[in-house]
């Protein structure tokens, strides 16, 4: 077999479709949340960014800046080792314990990234209860997908956000196997938001375990920024909240909170956890001050919210369609892959302005968009600047406006 051809061949089928999925080359400035320098074939650029998961600009924090400076200072660059052969660093405990007390749960783990913390959870809980079957909300994330697919588990899809459809499902199954109901409190791409007091409902009517990515939710919601499940005072009900670091803390790494016999349990069989080295201690510090930070501190939050109503509210003032929830995500529906690459192409280049496009798989053939993601560090003049190229560019291209 020719081997490159058949890369070049499917590379090329992506770009036809107007999928292939282009990196920008960026230097964030400390400090200076959202700008960051965009590297060009040709020079460089000042750009704003109005597509970054640091929902809350943690990531450029002082507080969190400092934390990770001290520990590097204090313990060097690595763990040195997996959490069982010397990589636990006393960070990594204060870490765990926090995050337990975030959740109210009695106990955490942490892991290298959310998407580990989900596969390797997952997939572990599914393979070793004894005939589990996996009730999976069909827009699930794809590290969910993956670990449920890996544990080789009977699965059944429920319809999405619908604890009716999961009641019908749950019905069918033999009340005597073992169950686990997963799904996700903000959903990342449409911003809407799970019931859960209604599915833990229906779960505890079936004796279901319950499992809830809380990654898009953590640190934004919840007035200690213990996500949804805190906001709506039903984190008790949860077997498992899971959740990263990387987003509204703004470092890295994943996590469950849940009993300690359960998250020991993960601790002992997750070949995810156990076989991989611990994250750099300086990471662990980073994300301790910024969950205890955000666990103090509303303004942030209360911030984000009033800069996500202005951008909804300048965005219809234009015509610009963008699909209403209500969460922080504003999803600016364009329907095309090609017109979508083409919008955020001209935002970055005319306008210094970026915002990656969203296409399939992520989000389903013609529901293309750019995901929007206010944060409370973008100023007036930068929404200004936002809103302007955006109708220019609606003009420029005759893009059909909401009525
Ligand atoms: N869960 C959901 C719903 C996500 O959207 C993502 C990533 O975007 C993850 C898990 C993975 O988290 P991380 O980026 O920490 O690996």
């Amino acid at each position: 077999m020719d081997y490159e051809n058949f890369f070049r061949q499917e590379l090329e089928a992506l770009r036809h479709e107007g999928r292939y999925r282009v990196f920008a080359d960026l230097e964030r400035h400390a400090g200076e949340f959202p700008r960051a320098t965009h590297y060009r074939e040709r020079g460089r650029a000042e750009v704003t960014v109005w597509c970054s998961n640091d929902y809350l600009g943690m990531g450029q924090n002082s507080l969190v800046i400092d934390a990770m400076h001290l520990a590097l200072d204090r313990c060097g660059a690595g763990a040195g080792g997996t959490r069982n052969i010397s990589g636990t660093n006393h960070y990594h405990v204060l870490l765990e314990n926090e995050l337990a007390d975030l959740h109210g749960k009695e106990s955490a783990l942490v892991f290298t990234s959310g998407y580990v913390s989900n596969w390797a959870t997952l997939c572990t809980l599914a393979a070793k209860l004894p005939g589990c079957v996996v009730l999976s909300d069909a827009k699930n994330h794809a590290s969910m997908i993956e670990g449920i697919r890996h544990s080789r588990a009977d699965r059944m899809i429920f319809a999405h956000n619908d604890p009716e459809d999961l009641n019908r499902k749950l019905a069918e199954i033999d009340p005597a196997r073992p169950k686990l109901v997963a799904f996700e409190s903000v959903y990342s791409m449409d911003g809407d938001i799970a019931p859960i007091a209604e599915i833990c409902d229906v779960a505890d009517a079936h004796g279901a375990m319950t499992y809830l990515d809380e990654v898009h939710a953590v640190g934004l919601y919840g007035p200690h920024g213990g996500g949804i499940s805190e906001r709506d005072e039903v984190a008790h009900r949860l077997t498992v909240i899971e959740g990263t670091l990387a987003k509204a803390y703004g470092v890295m790494g994943g996590y469950i909170a849940a009993s300690t016999a359960l998250c020991d349990f993960i601790r002992s069989f997750a070949s995810g956890f156990i076989f991989t080295t611990a994250l750099p201690p300086s990471v662990a510090a980073g994300a301790l001050a910024s969950i205890r930070h955000l666990k103090a501190s509303e303004a942030e939050r209360d911030r984000q919210k009033e800069r996500v109503a202005t951008v909804r509210r300048r965005l219809d003032e234009i015509g610009v369609p963008h699909l209403m929830n209500e969460s922080h995500i504003v999803p600016v529906m364009v329907g095309d892959a090609v017109l979508c690459k083409q919008i955020s192409d001209r935002l970055l280049t005319q306008y210094g302005i970026y915002v990656q496009p969203i296409n399939y798989p992520t989000v389903p053939r013609g529901t293309e968009r750019l995901r929007v993601t206010p944060s409370p560090l973008h100023s007036d003049w930068d929404v200004d600047r936002l809103i302007n190229a955006l109708k220019a560019i609606w003009s420029e291209i005759g893009l059909e406006r909401a009525a």
